[in-house]
Protein backbone atom coordinates (compact mmCIF):
# COMPACT_ATOMS: atom_id res chain seq x y z
CA UNK A 1 0.00 0.00 0.00
CA UNK A 2 2.84 1.94 0.79
CA UNK A 3 4.26 2.14 -2.47
CA UNK A 4 0.86 2.18 -4.31
CA UNK A 5 -0.86 4.91 -2.80
CA UNK A 6 1.83 7.96 -1.43
CA UNK A 7 -0.89 10.73 -0.57
CA UNK A 8 1.66 13.95 -1.50
CA UNK A 9 2.97 12.20 -4.70
CA UNK A 10 -0.21 10.02 -5.38
CA UNK A 11 1.11 7.38 -8.61
CA UNK A 12 -2.44 5.20 -7.65
CA UNK A 13 -4.21 5.02 -10.84
CA UNK A 14 -1.79 4.25 -14.82
CA UNK A 15 -2.23 8.64 -14.71
CA UNK A 16 0.55 8.58 -12.34
CA UNK A 17 -0.38 12.54 -12.26
CA UNK A 18 1.85 12.93 -8.94
CA UNK A 19 -0.67 15.05 -7.39
CA UNK A 20 -0.28 15.76 -3.59
CA UNK A 21 -3.80 14.98 -2.25
CA UNK A 22 -3.40 16.84 1.09
CA UNK A 23 -3.48 19.71 -0.93
CA UNK A 24 -5.18 20.16 -4.42
CA UNK A 25 -6.23 17.13 -6.21
CA UNK A 26 -5.49 14.66 -8.82
CA UNK A 27 -6.14 14.26 -12.17
CA UNK A 28 -9.02 12.13 -11.34
CA UNK A 29 -10.90 15.60 -8.95
CA UNK A 30 -9.99 13.62 -5.86
CA UNK A 31 -8.01 14.46 -2.54
CA UNK A 32 -7.33 12.90 0.33
CA UNK A 33 -10.87 12.43 1.46
CA UNK A 34 -13.33 10.55 0.43
CA UNK A 35 -16.33 12.18 -1.38
CA UNK A 36 -19.62 10.18 -2.14
CA UNK A 37 -22.44 11.23 -4.57
CA UNK A 38 -24.95 9.24 -4.01
CA UNK A 39 -25.90 5.93 -2.48
CA UNK A 40 -29.02 4.13 -3.73
CA UNK A 41 -30.56 1.36 -4.68
CA UNK A 42 -30.05 0.89 -8.54
CA UNK A 43 -32.62 -0.35 -10.69
CA UNK A 44 -30.86 -0.61 -14.05
CA UNK A 45 -27.78 -2.53 -13.52
CA UNK A 46 -27.63 -6.25 -15.49
CA UNK A 47 -30.87 -7.81 -14.50
CA UNK A 48 -28.83 -10.58 -12.15
CA UNK A 49 -26.89 -7.76 -10.23
CA UNK A 50 -30.20 -5.19 -9.75
CA UNK A 51 -32.71 -8.42 -9.19
CA UNK A 52 -36.34 -7.18 -7.57
CA UNK A 53 -35.20 -5.18 -5.09
CA UNK A 54 -31.61 -3.07 -6.26
CA UNK A 55 -28.38 -3.25 -6.56
CA UNK A 56 -26.78 -1.06 -3.10
CA UNK A 57 -24.62 1.55 -5.59
CA UNK A 58 -22.44 3.58 -4.00
CA UNK A 59 -20.74 6.75 -5.99
CA UNK A 60 -17.75 8.23 -5.58
CA UNK A 61 -17.40 11.54 -6.65
CA UNK A 62 -14.55 11.97 -9.78
CA UNK A 63 -12.90 9.67 -11.96
CA UNK A 64 -9.43 8.88 -12.97
CA UNK A 65 -10.31 8.40 -16.74
CA UNK A 66 -12.83 11.17 -17.43
CA UNK A 67 -14.22 10.15 -20.73
CA UNK A 68 -15.30 13.22 -22.94
CA UNK A 69 -18.47 12.08 -23.68
CA UNK A 70 -18.90 10.79 -19.89
CA UNK A 71 -22.55 9.29 -19.24
CA UNK A 72 -22.25 9.96 -15.86
CA UNK A 73 -20.36 14.07 -16.16
CA UNK A 74 -22.20 15.54 -12.85
CA UNK A 75 -19.98 12.83 -10.75
CA UNK A 76 -16.94 12.48 -12.69
CA UNK A 77 -16.47 15.98 -14.24
CA UNK A 78 -16.95 17.54 -10.89
CA UNK A 79 -20.28 18.86 -10.95
CA UNK A 80 -21.40 17.19 -8.46
CA UNK A 81 -19.15 18.06 -4.98
CA UNK A 82 -20.49 15.23 -2.95
CA UNK A 83 -20.33 14.62 0.77
CA UNK A 84 -16.77 13.56 2.85
CA UNK A 85 -17.31 9.89 4.17
CA UNK A 86 -14.56 8.45 6.65
CA UNK A 87 -13.83 5.04 6.45
CA UNK A 88 -15.91 4.04 9.12
CA UNK A 89 -18.66 5.39 7.60
CA UNK A 90 -18.21 4.24 4.37
CA UNK A 91 -18.35 1.05 5.48
CA UNK A 92 -21.53 1.98 7.68
CA UNK A 93 -23.00 2.94 4.15
CA UNK A 94 -22.49 -0.29 2.84
CA UNK A 95 -24.41 -2.18 6.06
CA UNK A 96 -26.85 0.42 5.68
CA UNK A 97 -27.67 -0.79 2.05
CA UNK A 98 -27.39 -4.32 2.71
CA UNK A 99 -30.21 -3.85 5.60
CA UNK A 100 -32.58 -1.74 3.08
CA UNK A 101 -32.59 -5.01 1.22
CA UNK A 102 -29.84 -4.31 -1.68
CA UNK A 103 -28.42 -7.38 -3.04
CA UNK A 104 -25.24 -6.43 -3.30
CA UNK A 105 -22.60 -3.83 -2.28
CA UNK A 106 -22.08 -1.89 -5.97
CA UNK A 107 -18.82 0.17 -5.48
CA UNK A 108 -19.17 2.74 -9.27
CA UNK A 109 -15.85 4.20 -10.19
CA UNK A 110 -13.77 3.95 -6.79
CA UNK A 111 -10.18 3.78 -8.50
CA UNK A 112 -8.97 7.04 -6.66
CA UNK A 113 -9.86 6.00 -3.55
CA UNK A 114 -8.81 2.40 -3.84
CA UNK A 115 -6.64 2.21 -0.19
CA UNK A 116 -9.63 4.12 1.46
CA UNK A 117 -12.19 1.15 -0.15
CA UNK A 118 -9.98 -1.55 1.09
CA UNK A 119 -9.65 -0.86 4.36
CA UNK A 120 -13.10 -0.36 4.44
CA UNK A 121 -13.67 -3.47 3.07
CA UNK A 122 -11.59 -5.06 5.16
CA UNK A 123 -13.82 -4.42 8.12
CA UNK A 124 -17.15 -4.66 6.75
CA UNK A 125 -16.93 -8.31 4.73
CA UNK A 126 -16.93 -10.25 7.27
CA UNK A 127 -20.60 -8.65 8.01
CA UNK A 128 -21.57 -9.07 4.62
CA UNK A 129 -24.11 -11.31 3.19
CA UNK A 130 -24.32 -10.63 -0.10
CA UNK A 131 -21.66 -9.84 -3.29
CA UNK A 132 -19.67 -7.08 -3.03
CA UNK A 133 -19.26 -5.82 -6.78
CA UNK A 134 -17.02 -3.30 -7.84
CA UNK A 135 -17.50 -1.42 -11.22
CA UNK A 136 -15.04 0.24 -13.13
CA UNK A 137 -13.92 2.63 -15.92
CA UNK A 138 -11.40 -0.70 -16.40
CA UNK A 139 -8.60 1.95 -16.54
CA UNK A 140 -6.87 0.99 -13.18
CA UNK A 141 -3.41 -0.82 -12.21
CA UNK A 142 -3.23 -4.69 -11.77
CA UNK A 143 -0.89 -4.13 -9.16
CA UNK A 144 -3.41 -1.79 -7.55
CA UNK A 145 -6.87 -4.32 -8.13
CA UNK A 146 -4.51 -7.06 -5.62
CA UNK A 147 -5.22 -5.31 -2.84
CA UNK A 148 -9.12 -6.56 -3.27
CA UNK A 149 -8.20 -10.12 -3.92
CA UNK A 150 -10.84 -11.85 -1.79
CA UNK A 151 -12.82 -8.61 -0.91
CA UNK A 152 -14.66 -8.48 -4.21
CA UNK A 153 -16.87 -11.33 -6.02
CA UNK A 154 -18.14 -9.60 -8.89
CA UNK A 155 -16.30 -7.53 -11.21
CA UNK A 156 -17.78 -4.66 -13.86
CA UNK A 157 -14.88 -3.36 -15.61
CA UNK A 158 -15.73 -1.44 -19.04
CA UNK A 159 -13.60 -2.49 -21.91
CA UNK A 160 -14.09 0.75 -23.70
CA UNK A 161 -11.46 0.77 -26.79
CA UNK A 162 -9.07 -1.75 -28.45
CA UNK A 163 -8.27 1.39 -30.76
CA UNK A 164 -5.55 3.06 -28.87
CA UNK A 165 -6.16 6.50 -30.83
CA UNK A 166 -9.72 6.69 -29.88
CA UNK A 167 -8.81 6.11 -26.53
CA UNK A 168 -6.55 9.32 -26.67
CA UNK A 169 -9.09 11.19 -28.72
CA UNK A 170 -12.17 10.36 -26.29
CA UNK A 171 -10.29 9.81 -22.91
CA UNK A 172 -6.79 11.36 -23.19
CA UNK A 173 -5.64 7.78 -22.27
CA UNK A 174 -3.52 5.88 -25.34
CA UNK A 175 -2.73 3.17 -22.84
CA UNK A 176 -6.31 2.11 -21.97
CA UNK A 177 -6.21 -0.82 -24.34
CA UNK A 178 -3.36 -2.20 -22.72
CA UNK A 179 -4.60 -1.34 -19.13
CA UNK A 180 -7.75 -2.25 -19.30
CA UNK A 181 -6.55 -5.95 -20.66
CA UNK A 182 -4.24 -6.39 -17.71
CA UNK A 183 -6.79 -5.03 -15.33
CA UNK A 184 -9.74 -7.12 -16.69
CA UNK A 185 -6.87 -10.44 -16.62
CA UNK A 186 -6.47 -9.49 -12.80
CA UNK A 187 -10.02 -9.41 -11.84
CA UNK A 188 -10.50 -13.03 -13.89
CA UNK A 189 -7.74 -14.68 -12.34
CA UNK A 190 -9.65 -13.46 -8.64
CA UNK A 191 -13.17 -14.24 -9.96
CA UNK A 192 -12.86 -17.12 -12.15
CA UNK A 193 -16.29 -18.01 -13.77
CA UNK A 194 -18.81 -16.08 -13.69
CA UNK A 195 -21.65 -17.98 -11.40
CA UNK A 196 -25.25 -17.12 -10.86
CA UNK A 197 -27.56 -18.19 -8.11
CA UNK A 198 -31.52 -17.84 -8.12
CA UNK A 199 -30.85 -15.73 -11.12
CA UNK A 200 -29.14 -13.19 -9.14
CA UNK A 201 -24.92 -12.93 -9.61
CA UNK A 202 -22.73 -14.19 -7.10
CA UNK A 203 -19.14 -14.62 -8.88
CA UNK A 204 -17.48 -13.59 -11.64
CA UNK A 205 -16.73 -10.48 -14.02
CA UNK A 206 -18.93 -9.02 -16.74
CA UNK A 207 -16.93 -6.92 -18.91
CA UNK A 208 -18.78 -4.11 -20.35
CA UNK A 209 -19.00 -2.25 -23.38
CA UNK A 210 -20.66 1.16 -23.97
CA UNK A 211 -21.41 1.03 -28.45
CA UNK A 212 -20.34 4.54 -29.33
CA UNK A 213 -20.90 5.76 -32.33
CA UNK A 214 -18.51 5.47 -35.02
CA UNK A 215 -17.24 2.88 -33.44
CA UNK A 216 -18.81 -0.20 -34.06
CA UNK A 217 -15.69 -1.81 -35.73
CA UNK A 218 -13.91 -1.49 -32.09
CA UNK A 219 -16.63 -3.12 -30.34
CA UNK A 220 -16.35 -5.73 -32.68
CA UNK A 221 -12.76 -6.27 -32.49
CA UNK A 222 -13.24 -5.93 -28.16
CA UNK A 223 -15.65 -9.19 -28.85
CA UNK A 224 -13.65 -10.88 -30.25
CA UNK A 225 -10.88 -10.29 -28.35
CA UNK A 226 -12.67 -10.94 -25.19
CA UNK A 227 -13.97 -14.59 -26.65
CA UNK A 228 -9.72 -15.49 -27.39
CA UNK A 229 -8.42 -13.99 -24.68
CA UNK A 230 -11.14 -13.88 -21.57
CA UNK A 231 -13.87 -16.55 -22.08
CA UNK A 232 -14.57 -17.25 -18.74
CA UNK A 233 -16.29 -13.52 -18.44
CA UNK A 234 -19.41 -12.48 -19.56
CA UNK A 235 -20.18 -9.54 -21.65
CA UNK A 236 -23.02 -6.98 -21.19
CA UNK A 237 -23.07 -4.75 -24.56
CA UNK A 238 -24.67 -1.32 -23.79
CA UNK A 239 -26.82 0.57 -26.40
CA UNK A 240 -27.58 3.41 -23.95
CA UNK A 241 -25.26 5.58 -25.29
CA UNK A 242 -26.92 9.44 -25.02
CA UNK A 243 -25.20 12.53 -26.52
CA UNK A 244 -25.60 14.89 -23.70
CA UNK A 245 -22.09 15.65 -22.86
CA UNK A 246 -19.71 15.89 -25.10
CA UNK A 247 -16.14 17.31 -24.21
CA UNK A 248 -13.99 15.22 -26.75
CA UNK A 249 -14.12 18.17 -29.97
CA UNK A 250 -15.57 15.36 -31.99
CA UNK A 251 -19.19 15.78 -33.23
CA UNK A 252 -19.00 12.19 -34.30
CA UNK A 253 -20.55 11.79 -30.57
CA UNK A 254 -23.52 14.08 -30.95
CA UNK A 255 -25.92 11.32 -31.87
CA UNK A 256 -27.22 8.51 -30.58
CA UNK A 257 -25.51 4.32 -32.22
CA UNK A 258 -27.82 3.62 -34.26
CA UNK A 259 -29.40 0.02 -34.82
CA UNK A 260 -26.87 -1.26 -37.32
CA UNK A 261 -23.53 -0.29 -35.53
CA UNK A 262 -25.02 -2.25 -32.46
CA UNK A 263 -26.27 -5.07 -33.84
CA UNK A 264 -22.73 -5.55 -35.63
CA UNK A 265 -21.37 -5.50 -31.94
CA UNK A 266 -23.38 -8.02 -30.75
CA UNK A 267 -23.51 -10.07 -34.18
CA UNK A 268 -19.90 -10.63 -33.35
CA UNK A 269 -19.95 -11.42 -29.90
CA UNK A 270 -22.37 -14.20 -30.88
CA UNK A 271 -20.66 -15.04 -33.85
CA UNK A 272 -17.24 -15.91 -31.22
CA UNK A 273 -19.58 -17.92 -28.77
CA UNK A 274 -19.69 -15.50 -25.59
CA UNK A 275 -22.69 -15.02 -23.84
CA UNK A 276 -23.73 -11.63 -21.63
CA UNK A 277 -26.56 -9.44 -21.93
CA UNK A 278 -28.17 -6.90 -24.14
CA UNK A 279 -30.00 -3.82 -24.39
CA UNK A 280 -33.19 -2.68 -25.35
CA UNK A 281 -33.63 -0.14 -28.64
CA UNK A 282 -35.04 2.30 -26.45
CA UNK A 283 -32.08 1.82 -23.43
CA UNK A 284 -30.37 5.20 -25.19
CA UNK A 285 -32.31 7.77 -22.33
CA UNK A 286 -30.77 8.88 -19.54
CA UNK A 287 -33.35 7.35 -17.17
CA UNK A 288 -30.11 4.54 -16.89
CA UNK A 289 -28.16 8.03 -15.21
CA UNK A 290 -29.13 8.73 -11.52
CA UNK A 291 -30.15 12.17 -10.60
CA UNK A 292 -27.21 13.68 -9.00
CA UNK A 293 -27.84 17.08 -8.32
S1 LIG B 1 -5.65 8.36 -8.52
FE1 LIG B 1 -5.99 10.52 -9.08
S2 LIG B 1 -4.34 11.63 -8.04
FE2 LIG B 1 -3.74 9.47 -8.07
S3 LIG B 1 -2.49 9.20 -9.94
FE3 LIG B 1 -4.62 8.72 -10.48
S4 LIG B 1 -5.46 10.66 -11.27
FE4 LIG B 1 -3.59 11.17 -10.11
Amino acid sequence: MQTLYDKHHCTLCPRECGADRTTSVGVCGAGDDVRIAKTMLHRFEEPPISGTRGSGAIFFCGCNLRCGYCQNAAISHGQAAGAHYTVAQLADSMLALQASGAHNINLVTAAHYLPQVVQALQSVKPHLSVPVVYNSSGYEKATALRLLDGLVDIYLPDFKYLDASAARRYSAAADYPTVAMAAIEEMLRQTGEYREKDGLAVRGTVIRHLVLPGLSADGAAIMRTVARQFPAARVSIMRQYTPSFNRTGDRALDRKVTALEYNRVVDAAIACGLTGFTQERDSATDIYTPDFT
